[in-house]
């Protein structure tokens, strides 16, 4: 006979009765003093943790970073020290707008989060399926979001909400281009692009910066669902997603991107003529190709759901030696948020958690706070300095200094002069980098969701929005204006005196 395990309650006690709860008489009220009956009630009652505010709905997956090529004379970071290097890494891929069940081909911009376990701690990168964002000031992200979100009344999705304020936002305008395109509606997660959005810093050997842009070109290349086989996805399989990732790595299909970056000098920055800490705008990669550095490869899915997806924890604060921020805005406001949003979610020990521990030496006087599980550094010291321990704050690990532009503080705005140029990108996006064939889906889905804007603001909403797509390119406002029957003449009443793309 083989030997079984014997059930236990949490707390390790062997019992029997599992289905039947204790009562009076079979046909009889239960009685209190059936504890098990109470612990599988109240442990299930408490299952549900709060979910992402954003980014709610995720697949993820464990694999390995590859240096192939050296930019070791940009960053001393260990994790590029040598060719062949390779990294353990976590990655998880979502959609933004939805809430922890929604359906995965959502129009969506889609996370791309990735945590390499590096020998000098987890360095987290946590970036798009896309290079820019709807918004470059972080206090602008709740508002933002709520659109994305539901109507507090209706508590449906709006288009209006969603209108409203890209059409008050033209910084919005090259994003929700994106958005629009058949990018925003992935096949896969394996069929994307990922970008650190933000720009960073590397760090060398000899302390010098340089300005960084991350790109992960898929390696299975970009496959979109359009519009409509999006919608029907969504009904067919709303974790199509989820399904294909697992799928394809539990059959030995591991998803590769090629790892890349933009690099920009601090001299170069300070002339160049669009801000390169704007999240809004790209690097154009004929002033500032793209460079090789390595391979990411998936193959391992995690056992278990929870612990390891729905408990992943991913911060842009968590930089390593040789890399480090930017005076991007919205970086600057995920470095406090992230940390913030894990707390909350998590606890403050989340950082203990198997997929987010580090597993090398973490070593510090933390100590204490809920759930802290990992012994609590038993009973070394818990202050610094002190005269026990051997901990060192090591020289090695000090940053440049950081010569700043101003030091007048002031609240700048955001699309000041000189910082207002929301148009020439997206034109030349819509004229240089879409084929005929993603015009005319663009102009489809950009028809097919203003429709769905309603209520008395409906037209002013379509009128402001219509000139953002004019003032980047006239046939692109056109086809819009068109697909939406707009009145050409009270158009006229709402276009800016300066409809003209400010170019630089
Ligand atoms: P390039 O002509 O050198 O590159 C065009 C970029 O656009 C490529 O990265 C390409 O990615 C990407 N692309 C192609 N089709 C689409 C699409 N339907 N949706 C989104 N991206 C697409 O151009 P520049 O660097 O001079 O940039 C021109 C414009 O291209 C930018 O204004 C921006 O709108 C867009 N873009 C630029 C990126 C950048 O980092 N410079 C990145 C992505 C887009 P691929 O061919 O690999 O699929």
């Amino acid at each position: 006979m083989s030997e079984h395990k014997k059930l236990t309650t949490a707390s390790g006690i062997p019992y029997y009765y599992h289905e039947d709860t204790l009562s009076a008489g079979p046909r009889g009220p239960l009685l209190l003093q059936d504890f098990i009956l109470h612990e599988k009630m109240a442990h299930f009652n408490r299952e549900r943790i709060p979910e992402r505010v954003v980014h709610a709905k995720g697949s993820g997956a464990y694999g390995t970073f590859t240096v192939t090529n050296d930019i070791t004379k940009y960053t001393r970071a260990k994790l590029f020290n040598r060719a062949g290097k390779q990294t353990r890494v976590f990655m998880r891929f979502s959609t933004v707008g939805g809430e922890r069940g929604s359906a995965d081909t959502e129009r969506d911009p889609r996370g791309f989060a990735m945590k390499f376990y590096t020998e000098d701690g987890n360095w987290d990168l946590v970036g798009n399926n896309t290079p820019i964002f709807f918004i470059k000031d972080p206090k602008k992200f709740d508002d933002f979001i709520h659109t994305q979100k539901r109507d507090p009344h209706t508590h449906c999705k709006s288009p209006a909400m969603m209108w409203d304020f890209w059409s008050l936002n033209p910084e919005s305008l090259h994003q929700v281009m994106f958005l629009m395109s058949d990018r925003g509606t992935p096949y896969s997660y394996r069929h994307m692009h990922g970008f650190g959005s933000h720009t960073f810093s590397f760090i060398n050997a000899d302390n010098k910066r340089h300005w960084v842009k991350f790109h992960f070109k898929t390696a299975q290349g970009i496959k979109n669902f359009t519009n409509d086989e999006a919608v029907k996805m969504k009904g067919e399989d709303p974790d199509w997603a989820q399904r294909d990732l697992v799928t394809a790595i539990a059959k030995g299909d591991f998803p590769k991107w090629y790892v890349k970056v933009q690099i920009m000098t601090e001299d170069q920055a300070k002339i160049y003529k669009w801000n390169p800490f704007d999240l809004t705008k790209v690097w154009p990669h004929k002033d500032f190709p793209l460079m090789d550095v390595g391979v990411i490869e998936l193959n391992e899915n995690p056992q278990n759901y929870f612990a390891e997806v729905e408990q992943a924890a991913f911060a842009p604060a968590h930089v390593v030696d040789g890399i480090s921020y930017s005076p991007d805005k919205m970086l600057q406001g995920r470095i406090l948020s992230y940390p913030d949003a894990h707390r909350y979610r998590l606890g403050s020990n989340y950082e203990q958690i198997p997929v987010n521990r580090c597993p090398f030496a973490v070593n510090n006087y933390q100590r204490d706070g809920m759930m802290r599980v990992d012994g609590n550094s038993g009973s070394a010291p818990n202050y610094f300095p002190n005269s026990f321990d051997s901990i060192k704050p090591d020289e090695g690990y000090k940053q440049p200094s950081w010569v700043l532009d101003s030091n007048v503080a002031d609240w700048y705005s955001r699309n000041a002069e000189g910082e207002n140029d929301h148009y020439t990108q997206p034109g030349i996006f819509y004229r240089e980098v879409l084929s005929d064939y993603d015009k005319k889906n663009l102009v489809n889905n950009i028809v097919g969701a203003m429709k769905g804007i309603e209520g008395p603001k409906r037209d002013e909403i379509i009128n402001r929005q219509l000139c953002h797509f004019f003032r980047a390119d006239i046939g692109l406002g056109m086809a819009i204006a068109q697909g939406l029957g707009a009145d050409m003449s009270s158009l006229q009443q709402h276009m800016p005196a300066k409809h003209e793309a400010v170019t630089i």
